[in-house]
């Protein structure tokens, strides 16, 4: 398979509604797509976004490295998977959302050769055939704002079947965000409740939140603390903490993930293509998780269109399970850039929204281009 010809679209979609988040305020997904095409004339899409307190990538920064990535991938036969990720690190060091991105369109061009979607592909290669046709992957909805709006959005979507939260905290005090939390636990009894800090807590708020009777009821707390506190940090929340501890933030593929596990120090973790360089290393670090009996959330950065989304849920449908949830961001999106954007049912993704070979999800060009982010221009490779 050889590459003939790319175009990088760097877009900018607005949200329905601002997400404030600890650190961050986010008014609109800033998001690459690439769409290569190979010698048989077959488009394949790829999309990554900017994150620049996760990944450190701008939309500048991961423009320039698609660009390069793309301009010396031309002079390669691109024949199996596996060897995707050497070729890529041949090219360019780091940069792992700029290998995401082109990995995908690389996976979406490849599975579309074989006429198998993506998520079929990968359950295959990982000898996961023997599974049961895939449930529904379990949506996790991300709940903010005034405690009025939490209440409603909460009742509002637990009434069409979401059963998976995450409440930010961080960005109120610790005795505002513990009376929220109590809330909506009482409020959401028996379901998936988590909260994440995004890494705004002290290590001894943190451990405060972690012992209170008002966080007794949540299922996993993401990312208190920043993730440059020395592991030693960690281990104490962990051994502290009366609820599970997830990693976001911390944790960018497999190399973390060993040494978490290692140390003992986390209950679980959110997999982003962003961070892993790609569904090739996420697919590996969640089937590590799995044999150690650790959670795992998949997730979109806020916010990515249907097309990662779709991406994303390919790993969980090859593996059959998602036990925190999917964070699928599409569905704060003002719109979506393919016609058949991915929704929820019953507050779940169902498999036969990625019954197509490839990765499921088109992006029609024209939507495409009207997203092109302002001061920008798609790029000719
Ligand atoms: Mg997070």
């Amino acid at each position: 398979m050889n590459i003939t010809q790319a175009t990088i679209f760097p877009l900018s979609i607005p949200l329905i509604e601002p997400i404030k988040m600890s650190r961050e305020f986010v008014r609109d997904a800033k998001t690459v797509l690439l769409c290569l095409t190979d010698e048989e004339g077959r488009q394949g899409w790829g999309e990554a976004s900017v994150a620049p307190l996760m990944t450190g990538e701008t939309l500048d920064s991961l423009l320039g490295s698609v660009k390069y990535l793309v301009e010396n991938a031309k002079s390669y036969e691109w024949k199996d998977p596996k060897n995707f990720a050497q070729i890529f690190s041949s090219i360019l060091y780091g940069n792992a959302s700029a290998k995401s991105c082109f990995e995908m369109a690389l996976l979406d061009l490849f599975t579309q050769r074989q006429s198998i979607p993506l998520w079929k592909y990968l359950r295959l290669e990982n000898k996961l055939s023997h599974l049961a046709d895939p449930k529904p992957i379990p949506l996790l909805r991300m709940l903010g704002g005034s405690p009025e709006k939490e209440v409603a959005d909460a009742k509002t979507y637990r009434t069409q079947g979401f059963r998976h939260w995450k409440i930010k905290i961080g960005s109120l005090s610790l005795a505002e965000d513990m009376e929220r939390v109590a809330m909506l636990s009482e409020l959401l009894d028996g379901d998936v409740i988590s909260v994440d800090a995004n890494g705004a807590l002290s290590l001894s708020d943190a451990i405060r939140f972690c012992e209170s009777k008002q966080a007794s009821k949540l299922s996993f707390a993401e990312q208190l603390v920043p993730a440059d506190l020395a592991l030693s940090d960690f281990i104490e929340l962990k051994k502290k903490s009366l609820i599970p501890i997830g990693l976001d933030e911390s944790i960018h593929g497999l190399a973390e993930i060993e040494e978490f596990i290692k140390a003992k120090a986390f209950d679980g973790a959110s997999l982003k293509l962003i961070k892993t360089g790609g569904v090739l290393e996420a697919i590996e670090a969640a089937k590590v998780l799995k044999a150690h009996n650790l959670g795992m959330n998949l997730a979109c950065k806020i916010a990515e269109t249907s097309l990662s989304g779709a991406a994303t849920a390919a790993i969980g449908f090859a593996l059959g399970e998602v036990p925190w949830g999917f964070s699928m961001s599409n569905q704060y999106l003002q719109f979506d850039i393919c016609d058949q954007a991915l929704t929820a049912n019953a507050g779940h993704l169902d498999v036969s929204q990625l019954a197509d070979s490839g990765i499921g999800i088109k992006p029609q060009e024209s939507r495409v281009k009207d997203a092109i982010a302002k001061g920008y221009a798609l790029i000719q490779c």
